[in-house]
């Protein structure tokens, strides 16, 4: 039996896979902008604009490395699309509402999967500082 999208009609798919390509597009044509502004760099002489321009280097790969870890995201999302287990929940299998597909095209987790690994987060926080009451969320389920 073919796992198909049970939740998302063809056209709501579509829109999403627009939204994703789009994205994908403007992340790559940036990274080849970018490289192109780099070979500016070895006419600079001043050491103090060095350091500016290293400062800046820095801050600029920090950037991308965020945009790269969300083009790798894309693209997962992309497979997904062609895997048709695009708007499943990878934890429930449950269904990713269209809204929240809409305003967050990457999200692999329902409402319902993702408020429960926030709070159980914000829950693994509070248990580091009150180890000496002895009992973990297992326990007190
Ligand atoms: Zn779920």
């Amino acid at each position: 039996m073919e796992k198909a999208n049970p939740y998302l009609k063809k056209r709501q798919l579509n829109a999403i896979k627009k939204i994703l390509l789009h994205e994908k597009e403007r992340l790559t044509r940036k990274d080849a902008n970018q490289d192109l502004f780099c070979l500016d760099k070895n006419e600079l002489s001043d050491p103090l604009d060095e350091a500016a321009v290293n400062i800046q280097a820095s801050q600029e790969l920090r950037f991308r490395n965020r945009e790269n870890f969300y083009l790798k995201k894309i693209n997962k999302t992309l497979d997904r699309v062609e895997n048709k287990t695009y708007g499943m929940c990878t934890d429930c299998d449950g269904e990713i509402s269209f809204e929240r597909l809409s305003a967050r095209p990457t999200a692999e987790l329902c409402i319902v999967c993702k408020e429960e690994a926030e709070v159980s987060e914000s829950h693994n926080f509070h248990q580091k500082k009150s180890k000496s009451l002895g009992k973990t969320m297992a326990e007190l389920r």
